[in-house]
C-alpha cells in the first residue's frame, strides 16, 4: 500500500529519545529548550514555545493575546478544523473568508469587508504548504489594529518572500503531528519575536504557574507542555528538516511535470516558497481517479471540507471558491520515501483515468 503520509524517523531519534529516558528526565529535560531555540532560529524568530499540539499552540495563542467572549476572528473556511474550533475554545466567533482561486489561500481582497468593531484577529493558514499572501494580509491587520495568528502547522519552512512564514504574524503556530513536516509524534510550538508574549506562552501551557513563585498560580493556565521525550524526537527531526523539505519538492516537480495537461496543479506563485506538505490536484474526475488509484492499493485524501458546512459551524451562505476546492481537490501521496517509479506509477494511473473519460 502507498500512504497518504509517512513519517521518516531516523537514527537520532532513537539516540536522543533513548538518552532522554535513561537519564530520568522524561517530562522535562534539556532537549525541550535546545528543540524550541533550534525550532524559533529556523524559523527566524527570536523565541520558540513548546507544548503538546498545533491546536494547543492556536488556543494558547489567542488566550496569550487576550481574545474572548463576544471576540470575533477572521479565519479561512477551507482549512483543517482546528483553526476553528480554537476560536470556540476562548468563547470567541469565527468568522470565515472564503479562499482565492489564483493560491486556494484566504482571499485578501474579502477580509475587510467582514471585519466589524468586534474582531481582534486573523488566523491565516498556510494550507498544504503553501504561503498566504503576508503583504496584503499584514497591511489589513496594521490598517484596522488587528492581531494576527499564523496557522503554520502544514508550512514548515515555507517562505513568502523569502521570509519564513511564522516570523510574519504577532505569533506563528506549528503542529509535530506524525504526517507534517517534522514531527514529534504529538507536539506543537508557538513562535514570537515579543518577550512579553513569550513569557506569557510559557505560563499558560504550564498551568498558569509563576515564574518568579513555585505553586503560585495568577492566572488560570493549562496542561499543554511537551515532554522531554517528544522534544528529543522534534530535535533530530529538525537537524533534516532541510532535506526533508527538498524531498516534498522534489516530489512536487516529478507529479507536476508528469500530470501536466492532465490535472489542474498547485498554486505556482513568484516570490513563495511552496514546501508542498501534501501534493494536490483539481479535477472534474475526482472520485473516478480515488476509484482507480484505490484499486491499485494506493491511498488519497479529498482535501478539506469548508469549515461553514459542519455541523457546529453550519451557515447557508456559500463559499463558492472553497466549496470548489473541496468537490475537486485530491491529496496524493506525500511521503518523503516516495520513490519515483512510485510518482510515475500514480501518475500513469491517473492519466489513464482522465484518458478513457474524455
Ligand atoms: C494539523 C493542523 C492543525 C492542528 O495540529 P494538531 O497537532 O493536530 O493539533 C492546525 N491547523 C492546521 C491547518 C493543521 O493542518
Amino acid at each position: 500500500m502507498i500512504p497518504v503520509a509517512e513519517p521518516f524517523i531516523g537514527e537520532n531519534e532513537l539516540k536522543y529519545v533513548t538518552e532522554a529516558i535513561k537519564s530520568g528526565w522524561v517530562s522535562n529535560g534539556k532537549y525541550i529548550p535546545m528543540f524550541e531555540e533550534k525550532f524559533a532560529e529556523f524559523c527566524g524568530v527570536k523565541y520558540g514555545i513548546s507544548c503538546n499540539s498545533g491546536s494547543s499552540a492556536l488556543h494558547l495563542a489567542l488566550v496569550a493575546l487576550g481574545i474572548k467572549e463576544g471576540d470575533e476572528v477572521i479565519i479561512p473556511t477551507f482549512t483543517y478544523i482546528s483553526t476553528a474550533n480554537v476560536v470556540k475554545y476562548v468563547n470567541a466567533t469565527p468568522i470565515f473568508v472564503d479562499s482565492s482561486r489564483e493560491t486556494w489561500n484566504i482571499n485578501p481582497k474579502k477580509i475587510e469587508e467582514k471585519i466589524t468593531k468586534k474582531t481582534k484577529a486573523i488566523i491565516p493558514v498556510h494550507l498544504y504548504g503553501l504561503p498566504c499572501e503576508m503583504d496584503k494580509i499584514m497591511e489589513i491587520a496594521k490598517k484596522h489594529n488587528l492581531y494576527v495568528i499564523e496557522d503554520a502547522a502544514e508550512a514548515h519552512g515555507a517562505e513568502y518572500k523569502e521570509k519564513k512564514v511564522g516570523s510574519f504574524g504577532d505569533i506563528g503556530c506549528f503542529s509535530f503531528f506524525g504526517n507534517k513536516i517534522i514531527t514529534t509524534g504529538e507536539g506543537g510550538m508557538c513562535v514570537t519575536n515579543n518577550l512579553e508574549l513569550r513569557e506569557k506562552l510559557e505560563i499558560l501551557r504550564n498551568q498558569g504557574m509563576s515564574k518568579k513563585r513555585k505553586y503560585w498560580h495568577p492566572v488560570v493556565g493549562f496542561n499543554y507542555r511537551m515532554s522531554n521525550i517528544h522534544a528529543a524526537i522534534g530535535l533530530a527531526q529538525l537537524e533534516r528538516i532541510n532535506h526533508s523539505i527538498n524531498l516534498k519538492i522534489r516530489n512536487a516537480e516529478l507529479y507536476s511535470e508528469k500530470l501536466k495537461n492532465t490535472v489542474e496543479l498547485p498554486p505556482n506563485i513568484k516570490n513563495i516558497k511552496n514546501v508542498y506538505w501534501m501534493f494536490c490536484v483539481l479535477s472534474d474526475k475526482k472520485e473516478e481517479i480515488i476509484k482507480a488509484l484505490k484499486e491499485k492499493d494506493i491511498e488519497t485524501r479529498p482535501l478539506f471540507s469548508p469549515i461553514h458546512k459542519m455541523p457546529p459551524y453550519h451557515l447557508e451562505e456559500s463559499y463558492p471558491v472553497a466549496e470548489e476546492l473541496n468537490k475537486k481537490g485530491i491529496n496524493l501521496p506525500s511521503s518523503i520515501k516516495l520513490k519515483e517509479e512510485e510518482i510515475k506509477n500514480i501518475c500513469e494511473t491517473i492519466k489513464k483515468v482522465i484518458e478513457n473519460e474524455s
